[in-house]
């Protein structure tokens, strides 16, 4: 008899047959299963939970495979040669098979201790305490290991706490969670406030997840979001950092930002207010002109929905060239209280404050800021009808992401003096027509001092 049946807490699911779920073992990592077989012989149980196990009942490639265990994150350690401990707050194993990687994490239980921290923990309290809390019930460490009806309780929605055992192939479900995901509903388990103050990035997660699965919300799940909103600032800088990623490049960034607004999570993740979008024709005729909404604030879901496409072609889209979209409009409201068009100094200058506005939110590592900025220069560039800066941009290694942005920024009724066609057209022709092209612009750079600038810069 294998070891998963006599686990304490298993009699708290409800099983499903392989013949109700329709999993199929050939659709699972060979590296997850490796991961839970290994376990297995060395005398643990395995499964597999979280977002795989929803996906593959959703018809969905998972992202990745993550494994529960209720061996310790050493026991983890000694079974798998390449493998290793991460995490002080949160320990957990990752395991390497090539370039996948499977996480490991050990059931958790509920935390018997209160130990009630100030701050985020030292390294040292880190070692000594399994668990802690902050004053508005943040949890800070949690390495509480329990059992696995436990570990389904401390999971965040229903649909993420389904198990799947290779002992039978069966499913194992604590919260009716296939009920939920088969009626597409995102409902957290437990008393969602509760929850969302425990974990605030959870919110966050609940936005991701309702955009890229297409769910709805509970209203219990819902309901407490505007109010608890604020709480996501209390999380790391670096981990908002890694969940923007998330929320921008999982192919529903669209939907994502909208979901985003709509449950006023914007204000919380992002520098700048996004204006709302503009009203629909008949009401835009009786709208003040003032008050239609500004290129700059348009061009951000058409950037969104442009990355999306790509992702869904299988393409790759660079987080810079997000972040370039997310901050122009922060961007050009600095540039506009210029005196005039800016020159390249005035950009560089606005852009690095822009993204030190944001980076206080989220971490912006150097390398991602670094594209926006280049991005961002370019578009100076691209407009100048001279030779000599045409042909620059057409030599830089980031034209391509500068065209697509110009194109962004026309789309959005910004005025680019008609240089997206240009350049559309210039990448068109053969190479004789492109020196003709470049001969009919200024062999020299044109000043452009006038007050207020073209298109409003
Ligand atoms: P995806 O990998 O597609 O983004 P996922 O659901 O697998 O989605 P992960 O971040 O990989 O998300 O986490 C794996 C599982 O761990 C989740 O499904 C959930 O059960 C649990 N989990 C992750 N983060 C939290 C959290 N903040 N609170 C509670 N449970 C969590
Ligand atoms: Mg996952």
């Amino acid at each position: 008899m294998s070891r998963a049946n006599s686990l304490p807490g298993l009699d708290k699911a409800t099983v499903i047959p392989r013949e109700e779920h329709g999993i199929s073992r050939k659709d699972i990592s060979e590296a997850a299963l490796r991961v839970v077989y290994g376990l297995q012989n060395a005398g643990f149980a395995a499964f597999l939970v979280g977002g795989c196990v929803r996906d593959l009942l959703l018809g969905l490639h998972p992202k990745d495979f993550d494994v529960a265990t209720d061996a310790h994150p050493e026991d983890v350690r000694r079974v798998f040669r390449r493998s290793r401990i991460i995490g002080r707050r949160f320990r957990i194993v990752h395991v390497r098979f090539g370039r996948e990687i499977i996480e490991v994490t050990t059931f958790r239980g509920h935390h018997e201790q209160e130990n009630r921290l100030r701050e985020a923990p030292t390294r040292e309290q880190s070692r000594q305490l399994d668990s802690a809390h902050s004053h508005t019930g943040m949890t800070l460490i949690d390495n509480v290991y329990g059992n696995i009806d436990e570990d389904a309780a401390r999971r965040d929605f229903t649909v993420n706490a389904l198990y799947y055992t290779t002992d039978g192939f069966k499913l194992l479900d604590f919260h009716n969670g296939l009920a939920d995901l088969r009626e597409r509903r995102l409902r957290v388990i437990g008393d969602a406030a509760g929850r969302y103050r425990e974990d605030p990035v959870r919110m966050l997660r609940a936005v991701r997840f309702a955009a890229k699965l297409g769910f709805t919300l509970d209203s219990a799940s819902e309901q407490p979001l505007r109010e608890l909103g604020e709480l996501v600032e209390s999380a790391s800088s670096a981990r908002l950092f890694d969940e923007l990623l998330k929320l921008l490049c999982g192919g529903h960034a669209e939907e994502t930002f909208r979901l985003l607004r709509a449950h006023g999570l914007d204000r919380v993740l992002f520098c700048h207010p996004y204006a709302d979008p503009a009203p629909a024709a008949e009401e835009a005729m009786t709208e003040a002109p003032e008050q239609k909404q500004a290129p700059a604030e348009k061009l951000v879901p058409l950037a969104l929905r442009n990355s999306d496409r790509r992702i869904a072609e299988g393409l790759r889209v660079t987080p810079g060239f997000l972040l370039a979209a997310l901050l122009w409009p922060p961007l050009r409201q600095r540039l506009q209280a210029l005196d005039g068009p800016p020159n390249l100094m005035q950009l560089r200058e606005r852009g690095e404050q822009t993204v030190l506005e944001q980076s206080q939110l989220t971490t912006i590592p150097r390398r991602i800021s670094l594209v926006a900025q280049e991005i961002w220069e370019l578009q100076l560039r691209l407009e100048r009808r001279d030779r000599r800066s045409l042909r620059y941009c057409f030599d830089h290694h980031r034209f391509r992401a500068g065209y697509d942005f110009l194109l962004l920024r026309e789309e959005s009724g910004e005025d680019t003096g008609g240089m997206g066609q240009w350049w559309t057209t210039f990448q068109q022709v053969a190479e004789a027509e492109q020196t003709r092209m470049l001969e009919q612009m200024s062999a020299r750079p044109k000043r452009r001092r006038r007050r207020g600038g073209r298109g409003g810069r």
